[in-house]
């Protein structure tokens, strides 16, 4: 499937033999074996410029070199690698609603503790307050009874 002139070749287990082909640029340097992740080509190994990404910031223009290393894949394993990423796609998807769930549920007990707390302290203080209560009441008899 390789267009141009590569100076690699593959065995059967796809370990790659000899050295990455040089690109276009003046001073044809290595290419760099990098890996396609796109919808189109998941998983498919290519050869491209090290300074494929240059900045156009920089003098130099990018390079432009490209050569797949691997052979497209067949709509037979296309199907199963796409089944395989959607599987993967709605773990993740599935993971993230369950980490959501369990901030709200921590979150609920956050909030539940602390309305705990609050009235624990409210009964405390209608606690000392019925004391308080209870000891002007008890006052004002004996004040009474003293006075009589
Ligand atoms: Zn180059």
């Amino acid at each position: 499937m390789s267009s141009s002139s590569s100076t690699t070749a593959r065995t059967r287990a796809g370990e790659i033999l000899g050295v990455p082909p040089p690109c276009n640029c003046k001073d044809k340097i290595r290419s760099k074996l990098r890996q396609s992740n796109s919808d189109d080509n998941p998983a498919r190994r290519f050869y491209n410029c090290a300074r494929s990404m240059v900045s156009s910031s920089t003098a130099q223009k990018p390079c432009k070199f490209f050569d797949w290393l691997d052979d497209p894949l067949t709509p037979h394993y296309k199907a199963y690698v796409d089944g395989l990423r959607e599987e993967l796609r709605k773990r993740g998807d599935n993971h993230e609603v369950m980490k959501l769930k369990k901030k709200v549920e921590k979150q609920k007990a956050l909030r539940k503790a602390e309305r705990d707390q609050f009235e624990a302290q409210i009964g405390k203080v209608k606690t000392r307050l019925n004391i308080v209560l209870f000891s002007a009441v008890v006052f004002v008899i004996l004040l009474g009874w003293m006075m009589y």
